[in-house]
C-alpha cells in the first residue's frame, strides 16, 4: 500500500489509546526506513525521478533495509520489547508497524517489492494484488473512511449541536 495510507491505517487501528498520533509514524516507518535514505541517495547522485522506479535502478541496500523493516519478526519484536519495558500503550501504538507488513503482503505482487514477512528466516512472499490497481486502492480508502467514521471522537450530530443552537438563536434575534 502507499505510505500515506499506511500512516492512516496506523492511526485508524491503533491511534486512540494515549498515543494518538504516533501510530501515524509507526504505520509509515517500514517504508520510511528504506525509502528516505534512497531518496537522498538519488538526489545526491542526480538521478531523481518521479513515478514507479524500475527494479534494476534500486540499490541492493534498499532491498535489504526493506526486507528488515517489512518483516513481521522486526515489527513484533519492537512491540514485544516495548511491552517488556512496561510501555504498554506505546507497544499498542507500535502494532501499526507489523500491521503495515500484513497489509503490504496482500497488496504487493510477488515481483514488485513482495513482502518477506518471515525475513530473515524465510524468503516466502505472498503473491498479493498490487495496490496500484484502482479497485484495491479505492477499497483501501473506503475502509479507512469507515473506520475513521466509526472511531470519530463524538457523533457528528453532537459535535455540531452547540454551533447549530448558536445559529438558531442568532436567527431568532433577527
Ligand atoms: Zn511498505
Amino acid at each position: 500500500m502507499d505510505t500515506f495510507s499506511h500512516a492512516l491505517w496506523g492511526k485508524a487501528l491503533f491511534g486512540y489509546k494515549k498515543y494518538l498520533y504516533l501510530p501515524l509514524f509507526f504505520g509509515a516507518a517500514p517504508d520510511l526506513l528504506p525509502f528516505i535514505p534512497n531518496l537522498f541517495y538519488k538526489l545526491i547522485n542526480g538521478n531523481f525521478s518521479y513515478g514507479k522506479p524500475s527494479i534494476s535502478s534500486i540499490p541492493d541496500w534498499v532491498f535489504l533495509i526493506y526486507d528488515f523493516s517489512h518483516s513481521l519478526i522486526t515489527g513484533f519484536l519492537l512491540v514485544l520489547i516495548l511491552f517488556f519495558f512496561k510501555k504498554k500503550y506505546l507497544s499498542f501504538a507500535a502494532l501499526a508497524w507489523p500491521f503495515h507488513s500484513i497489509l503490504d503482503s496482500v497488496s504487493h505482487s510477488k515481483d514488485f517489492f513482495g513482502t518477506k514477512i518471515f525475513w530473515p528466516l524465510s524468503d516466502y512472499r505472498f503473491d498479493g494484488v498490487s495496490w496500484g490497481q484502482p479497485e484495491v486502492w479505492f477499497t483501501n480508502i473506503i475502509f479507512l473512511i469507515i473506520i475513521f467514521y466509526i472511531r470519530r471522537p463524538v457523533p457528528l450530530i453532537i459535535a455540531w449541536t452547540p454551533l447549530l443552537t448558536k445559529l438558531l438563536k442568532k436567527n431568532k434575534k433577527l
